[in-house]
């Protein structure tokens, strides 16, 4: 009976709200294309409708601009929507999948799809369960070769992210686009099905701060066995983005890198960027041979160099890195991949191999917070 219930809340919700800014359903944004103006929609599992078009499964509808409407094709007849038209699940645990640029045939997405027409191009947001939704973000994020312990983690992470960020997109009327902007995702896990599992098993689960807000919960592929201050990346300190330790990333696969640069090339670039006096020699030197420890943000006192700021004009894996010469080349030994803010996403791969619970692997990268039931706060 409660399971019943809810399916038909969720159907009241999946059918009334359009940039809603519930807990359970989400907004997402699928098309990457801005040029769209026609598509294939393949109903995979179950049945779709919208108004008199019934799509049952296996089967295809065209859908297209024409005249200024979206029209559906479908069995040799038209129907004509102004605006928006909603695809809706005749069933639940309904899938489909998309034919147009940017879509690959693999992505199946899961519950509904809404089209809709902006400055004479087609968007579309699925209308999705979060925990639909989550489980594919996961995969996305993490691949499918880890243990359930980690997927759980990485379920309780993205939920906390979309969660807190469903104002992202609020101008564009949904809540969050596909892309690495928000978080990826390409519709339901297509190889690892346990995901969904695990994402379940941390169901309403998300982080919060001392205060009981929802966390800036963010994370990166390696941290080079030293996370970071959130304020040296970002310029905002938070009590949870606190750099931390992490013995358990350092033999991992994006644990290192190098790269090597013409002397000159280097040198010039501080000159030309900060004014920075390279015919000084000991000045000259504190960028020929340095030590960035604990993720220093300075290269030299007097100047204050930003390492997040060298990463991104040199096109660095990681702002944590030492610095050596000869006489032709700069040689950067870099540690880590990414931010270093947060999760270390191989660390805690790491920590779940070695039977470390999710819960204690959280409470290791995001300092001060706990884990709760979305009803137990105050969104
Ligand atoms: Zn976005
Ligand atoms: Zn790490």
């Amino acid at each position: 009976m409660r399971l019943l219930l809810k399916l038909i809340i969720f159907t009241v919700l999946l059918s009334f709200s359009f940039h809603g800014k519930s807990t359970e359903v989400l907004e997402i944004k699928i098309n990457t294309d801005t040029t769209l103006t026609s598509f294939t929609f393949i109903s995979k599992k179950h049945g779709y409708e919208a108004n008199n078009v019934f799509i049952s499964e296996k089967s295809r509808a065209i859908v297209k601009i024409e005249g200024g409407k979206i029209a559906v094709h479908k069995n040799g007849t038209t129907q004509l929507f102004n605006e928006y038209v909603l695809l809706k699940r005749k069933n639940w645990g309904a899938q489909f999948s998309i034919i147009a640029k940017g879509f690959n045939s693999s992505d199946i997405f899961p519950d509904n799809l809404l089209i809709k027409i902006e400055n004479n191009h087609l968007t579309l947001i699925n209308i999705v369960y979060i925990d639909h939704y989550v489980a594919g973000v996961v995969e996305a994020e993490a691949g499918s070769k880890q243990n359930n312990e980690y997927y759980k983690l990485q379920s309780v992470i993205c939920r906390t992210y979309a969660l807190s960020n469903l104002r992202r997109h609020e101008e564009e009327k949904f809540n969050l686009c596909n892309q690495v902007h928000c978080q990826v995702y390409r519709g339901i896990p297509r190889y690892n099905f346990s995901i969904t599992k695990s994402t379940y098993a941390t169901k309403g689960l998300v982080l919060v701060d001392s205060t009981n807000k929802l966390i800036t919960a963010t994370f990166h592929s390696n941290c080079g066995g030293q996370t970071a201050n959130s304020e040296d990346v970002w310029t905002y300190s938070l009590d949870y983005l606190r750099s931390v330790c992490d013995t358990f990333c350092t033999d991992q696969h994006h644990a290192s890198w190098n790269a090597e640069i013409p002397k000159e090339e280097w040198l010039n670039y501080f000159k030309n960027q900060y004014n920075y006096p390279i015919e000084n020699t000991s000045m000259r030197n504190l960028l020929l041979t340095n030590r960035i420890n604990n993720r220093k943000d300075i290269i030299a006192d007097t100047f204050h160099i930003r390492a997040k700021d060298i990463r991104k004009d040199w096109d660095l894996k990681s702002a944590y890195f030492d610095i050596s010469n000869n006489t032709n080349s700069v040689f950067l030994s870099g540690f880590g991949f990414g931010h270093g803010v947060g999760l270390c996403q191989e660390g805690a791969m790491k920590m779940s191999q070695q039977n470390i619970s999710y819960k204690d692997i959280l409470n290791h990268y995001f300092k001060n917070t706990l884990i709760k039931r979305l009803d137990q706060i105050d969104l």
